[in-house]
């Protein structure tokens, strides 16, 4: 049994990890960066280590000082969350080395699923259909327009080390080929160090639907069903549900055996995802695999009933897994809004700033992972993804209404969020019918701006603000009459959550 977890990340999943093993009775330790000193997740964990300044690779990303800290502190096991060192094989391999657990798979499975042409060529070998395209790095322009041309256009350039979306490029025409190929080769030789560039058939308004997986060290494996994360701006996601709309029995069937055997492909363990594009004919295309926790995990959580931050400790302590396939069910309907610190109106541009009212939504079915309380700040370094609201309901139509109820009640100023946008898409009519693709934000939302919605959104900032003068007024007559309330808020802010 692990005694003691570092949790080497911040933000909401930091915050989720010290929840899991606050329950499970293992000591949690926090590391922050300066920009960090005030942020939840360092008041909520056990322990708590400055381990740099601010920009992530002189923190968060210092493989050699995460380490060493973990060994300081007798740390049993490191969890990296998602993003940061999550998916980074060296710092895996050298949490290995070091005698520590690493809360996640193999850096050999990591490093197979890693590079995206070596990960297509294995899901080729292994019976998992992958996107029409090359599985190797092309570097030569005159190679790339003639695999272009076979393929077909349009086809998308994308990044072998990619992720987040960089380094990806659509090309219509042989015309627009060559300025595309210099393009993403020098974005993604900024974004990742590695200007290897492959291609793909672009595949016409498809949806993406990518399956939770699980296994142990002992060889068992299961899957979670699907989620659907189609609602994306510049292909990031935004808005995920479980389970998906558009999946019927069959569809199901071929996803999750094609996840499966993707899995066993680079015999994984702990939590993974694989992810598909599907098209209208319901053609399933392998995009890539996710080695470590995604951010839309709660859907899955939510229609399952299993914890799979716990399940993933209790797999790195050598155990099996909790359930069997047989076991799991889908219950109901969960649905997953990212509220990003974010200019919805001016190309998404991320906002910043000191958190000043933070009043979050709750009631039956709803549920906040959130790294940010009164007083956080929001800064440059970091990505602006501040919560996560997640709803369930008893089907699909019941845990929308939830969401559209619960972001109606969520209050943030201090910074611009997209709260008022996640409303609007939700009313859609795209979206209540489940037709909605990947590019539905693009061709539905991005037209509108400013003029359709700017309203709801200046009711939302005007609402949040009179809830703001209303609570500063609330305080500042508590303090008068007692000053206790204030003091005792700011022992809290200094403490810890007990
Ligand atoms: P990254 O790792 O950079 O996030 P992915 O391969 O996961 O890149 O793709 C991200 C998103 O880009 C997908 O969810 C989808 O919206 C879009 N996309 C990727 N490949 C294709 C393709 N071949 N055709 C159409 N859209 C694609």
């Amino acid at each position: 049994m692990f005694s003691k977890i570092l949790v080497a990340n911040r933000g909401e999943i930091a915050v989720r990890i010290i929840k899991a093993c606050r329950e499970l009775k293992i000591t949690s330790a926090a590391l922050y960066s300066e920009a960090d000193k005030n942020s939840l997740h360092v008041r909520l964990a056990d322990e708590a280590y400055l381990i740099g300044n601010s920009p992530s690779s002189e923190s968060y990303l210092n493989i050699e000082k995460i380490i060493s800290l973990a060994k300081r502190i007798n740390a049993s096991a490191i969890h990296p969350g998602y993003g940061f060192l999550s998916e980074n094989a060296g710092f895996i391999e050298a949490v290995e080395k070091s005698g520590v657990i690493f809360i996640g798979p193999s850096s050999m499975s990591v490093k197979m699923m890693g590079d995206k042409t070596s990960a297509r060529k294995l899901m080729e070998s292994h019976n998992v259909p992958i996107v029409p395209g090359t599985t190797a790095p092309i570097s030569d322009l005159m190679q790339g327009l003639a695999e272009a041309e076979k393929i077909g256009f349009p086809v998308l350039l994308k990044a072998s080390a990619g992720g987040g979306g960089k380094g990806m490029r659509k090309v219509f025409s042989a015309e627009e080929f060559s300025e595309a190929f210099a393009s993403a080769k020098n974005e993604s030789l900024k974004a990742f160090a590695s200007d290897d560039i492959y291609i793909e058939k672009y595949i016409e308004d498809p949806k993406h639907i990518e399956v939770q997986i699980i296994a142990d060290k002992l060889g068992n494996y299961c899957h979670l069903f699907e989620r659907d994360c189609s609602v994306q701006r510049r292909h990031q996601k935004v808005i995920e549900e479980a389970p998906s709309s558009f999946v019927d029995n069959e569809l199901r069937e071929r996803l999750t055996a094609a996840a499966i055997n993707a899995a066993k492909a680079c015999s994984y363990y702990n939590a993974g995802t694989i992810e598909f594009l599907v098209d209208k004919s319901k053609n399933v295309y392998f995009l890539e695999m996710n080695t470590r926790l995604q951010v839309e995990h709660p859907v899955t959580e939510s229609i399952t009933g299993i914890d799979l931050v716990k399940e993933q400790i209790s797999i790195a302590e050598g155990n099996p897994l909790s359930f069997k396939q047989g076991d799991l069910k889908i219950y109901g309907h969960s649905i997953e809004c990212r509220v990003y610190a974010e200019d919805t109106d001016n190309n998404f541009v991320p906002s910043t700033g000191q958190i000043k009212l933070h009043r979050r939504p709750d009631g039956i079915g709803i549920r906040v992972d959130t790294g940010i309380d009164p007083f956080s700040n929001v800064s440059i370094f970091y990505d602006p993804m501040l919560t996560k609201v997640i709803s369930w309901g008893r089907n699909r139509q019941e845990a929308i209404d939830r969401m559209i109820r619960a972001l109606g009640e969520y209050k943030i100023a201090g910074v611009l969020t997209n709260i008022a946008a996640l409303r609007w898409v939700l009313k859609q009519p795209e979206f209540l019918d489940g037709s909605f693709d990947i590019n539905f934000v693009e061709k539905s939302f991005l037209p509108l701006i400013p003029d359709k919605w700017k309203s709801e959104q200046a009711f939302e900032y005007e609402n949040a603000v009179s809830v703001l003068a209303a609570l500063l007024k609330d305080r500042a007559n508590q303090t008068s009459s007692n000053g206790v309330c204030l003091s005792k808020n700011n022992k809290w802010i200094e403490g810890r959550y007990e």
